[in-house]
């Protein structure tokens, strides 16, 4: 498989936006489990039935639902040819864990957007999304410190973590993210 990256960060950090904007630049799949799931809650589901109230109350849905989904889109055609761009996936380090025995060497980057807690509530609140209440964008909050944060050392010490400062204007911050994964894509 060509290459594949993940980025991290919290919620509300700008990530999925930038998401989209550098997966379309470097030509590779952009695959944000978030709007995997809220599909599946449009579409009415077992999946989504399921995910419902996790997403509402902020909760993570359990890694054995979340890895299996994953690990199907991974194995379609077009990541296969083309790569991919992981947005929102891993948020736990079993997460990660699956992740590297499905991919193995083809991923090759972990970009993580920084952008301190007090920024990304005040945006989070802005974007007014259904899940967006308080309680949620707290729980949230709380469960990347515990669960999803500890992901910073796991890839660091893979050595494959890259930190961009995710403070800026929106193309401020996608300049800083090209330079980085254009040292990459180019090695
Ligand atoms: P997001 O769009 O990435 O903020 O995700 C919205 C919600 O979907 C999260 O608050 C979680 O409830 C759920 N979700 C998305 N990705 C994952 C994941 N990798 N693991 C567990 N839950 C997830």
């Amino acid at each position: 498989m060509p290459i594949g990256m993940v980025i991290l960060g919290r919620q509300g950090s700008g990530k999925g936006t930038q998401a989209v904007r550098i997966a379309e630049l470097f030509g590779v799949i952009h695959i944000s489990t978030g709007d995997m799931l809220r599909a599946a809650v449009a579409d009415g589901t077992e999946l989504g039935l399921k995910a419902k109230s996790i997403m509402d109350s902020g909760d993570l849905v359990p890694d054995s639902v979340i890895n299996g989904i994953v690990k199907q889109r991974l194995l379609k055609e077009d990541v296969q040819q083309g790569g991919f761009l992981l947005d929102g996936f891993p948020r736990t380090v079993g997460q990660a864990e699956a992740l590297s025995s499905y991919v193995e060497d083809s991923l090759q980057l972990a970009l993580n957007l920084d952008v301190p807690i007090d920024e990304v509530m005040a945006r989070m609140l802005a974007r007014g999304r259904d899940d967006d209440t308080t309680e949620a964008i707290t729980r949230r909050l709380e469960l990347y410190e515990t669960d999803t944060a500890p992901l910073l050392e796991w890839f660091g010490q893979r050595g494959i973590l890259k930190i961009v400062d995710g403070n800026g204007t929106e193309d401020e911050v996608f300049d800083r993210l090209v330079s980085v994964v254009d040292q990459i894509v180019r090695k």
